[in-house]
């Protein structure tokens, strides 16, 4: 009998606890310190009978071997992924233009004067919706939503274009979410709200003079207060925003005083709306993206202490929707959803529709030749091969991955990232995965706490009482 290979040991920060998660099984409890210490040991005669049975039906320990354990995995991942795949997901890039000129953007190379930004007429907007309902036939599953990305989506000038966009999509059933830079919103008031555009993805970057300094229009002037307006204005309407904070070494402080801005403004306490932080991915290779996100991970840790008291809850989240909804849905026991052998849609079922009238897996893969895997303009045809380099980019087409506890949660990481820093699209990028994990599942936790026991299996034996 050994410790399972994808066994993983959350401790619980001021709490005499650990949370243990298998990474195969799924499985999640809670148990004192002095219990994961014995099991880290391998201490079985401090173990009861019963006991043992329980973890070795959880899988935290295994009579397997390493590779009859690691060869199991592969199955339930092959099994994951047959259903994973029946589906589809889709982003729709009305433009490639956008009315700012941030110098982090990952775009910028799309706007030089060498290339102009191309922009979809109505007759591409049928050609995108023929192509969507193609591909749903092609793959099984219901899609009912459109994430719109850019360019920025929503400039004023695209108004024509969305309006038909959203009058057709509407009818053929689909709700649409944006990520937007927000400066021009208020353009689209008449489409905001529950039924068409239901939520969207804002960036401010810090108080006033610090977001003016990075996120400014062409003409030179910042963007902060209509971007903030907007913001009240879309919250009246019912729609849902979902607040991403960049964060550099040097922008942390300004984070605090923005939060406390949004504190001001009532929206902490708005229930349609959340904030995140997402650390700006630097230059110099994992290692300083790593010491970076630990850093954020603190912030964000400082500000909800902070305001915990107050809200009840935290107010601030670290950039990583899906590892949250995974978490999320690993504590609810939906298997199916909390664990996935691909990192991200780039690497399942997501489907780029971009204003060049071709189809990418990969937003950041946007404009060049090599990430397209199609066109839907003038018709829907597909690159197979293509489609497949990178939809088979997962954790079981990784060796390193196949041995990972968190084959199922990380799933090899990024593959644009994987390329741009070890030169190998299919070699693993783990990114402080580790840490970013531990502090999902103890703000997961954290909330549940203050919910009151909603479950977390309980038959290990330990009672918190
Ligand atoms: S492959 Fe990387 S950059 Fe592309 S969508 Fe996935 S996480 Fe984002
Ligand atoms: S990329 Fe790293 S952390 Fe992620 S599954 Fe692979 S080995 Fe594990």
């Amino acid at each position: 009998m050994r410790l399972s290979s994808y066994i993983i040991f959350v401790p619980l920060e001021d709490r005499d606890e650990t949370i243990l998660v298998h990474g195969i099984s799924g499985a999640v409890d809670r148990v004192s310190n002095e219990w994961a210490r014995n099991l880290r040991m391998t201490r079985w005669d401090r173990f009861s009978e019963q006991d043992l049975e329980d973890m070795l039906r959880r899988g935290y320990i295994t009579r397997k071997t390493v590779e009859e354990e690691r060869e199991l995995a592969i199955r339930i991942g092959r099994a994951l992924r047959a259903k994973a795949v029946r589906s589809s997901s889709f982003i729709f890039m009305p433009t490639l233009k956008c009315n700012l000129g941030c110098d982090y953007c990952f775009q910028n190379f799309l706007r030089t004067e060498a290339n102009a930004a191309p922009s979809v007429d109505t007759r591409m907007v049928d050609a995108a919706l023929r192509a969507m309902a193609a591909l749903q036939e092609l793959r099984g599953g219901r899609v009912n939503r459109i994430l719109l990305f850019g360019g920025e989506p929503l400039l004023a000038a695209n108004r024509p274009v969305l309006a038909h966009l959203f009058g057709k999509g509407t009818d053929l059933g689909y709700r649409f979410d944006a990520v937007t830079n927000g400066t021009e919103l208020h353009h689209y008031r008449d489409y905001l709200g529950p039924g068409i555009l239901e939520s969207v993805q804002i960036t401010l970057d810090g108080p006033q003079e610090v977001h003016d300094r990075q996120r400014w229009a062409r003409d030179g002037q910042g963007t902060y207060w209509q971007i903030k307006q907007n913001i009240d204005m879309a919250l009246a309407l019912g729609v849902h925003i979902s607040l991403r904070m960049n964060v550099g070494w040097e922008t942390r402080d300004a984070i605090r005083e923005l939060v406390a801005e949004f504190d001001r403004y009532g929206w902490l306490g708005h229930r349609g709306f959340s904030a995140y932080c997402a650390p700006i991915r630097g230059k110099g290779g994992q290692a300083e993206s790593t010491r970076l996100q630990r850093a954020v991970i603190q912030l964000v840790n400082e500000i909800n202490a902070a305001y915990r008291p107050r809200y009840g809850r935290a107010v601030v989240a670290m950039a990583g929707g899906t590892l949250r909804m995974k978490i999320a849905s690993l504590l609810r026991e939906n298997l199916l959803s909390a664990l996935t052998p691909a990192y991200c849609g780039a690497h399942l079922n997501m489907f780029v529709f971009a204003a060049d009238g071709a189809i990418y897996t990969c937003w950041e893969g946007v404009g060049i030749p090599s990430a397209r895997v199609g066109r839907f303009w003038p018709d829907l045809e597909l690159d197979e091969e293509s489609l497949n380099r990178w939809f088979e980019r997962h954790s079981l087409n990784i060796p390193a991955c196949q041995r990972c506890r968190y084959m199922f949660f990380c799933s090899g990481g990024c593959g644009i990232h994987a390329l741009e820093h070890n030169e190998d699209f299919y070699s693993p990028y783990c990114d402080g995965f580790a840490e970013l994990f531990r502090h999902h599942v103890q703000q997961a936790i954290a909330q549940l706490t203050d919910l009151d026991d909603t479950p977390i299996h309980h038959e290990l034996g330990y009672v918190t009482e």
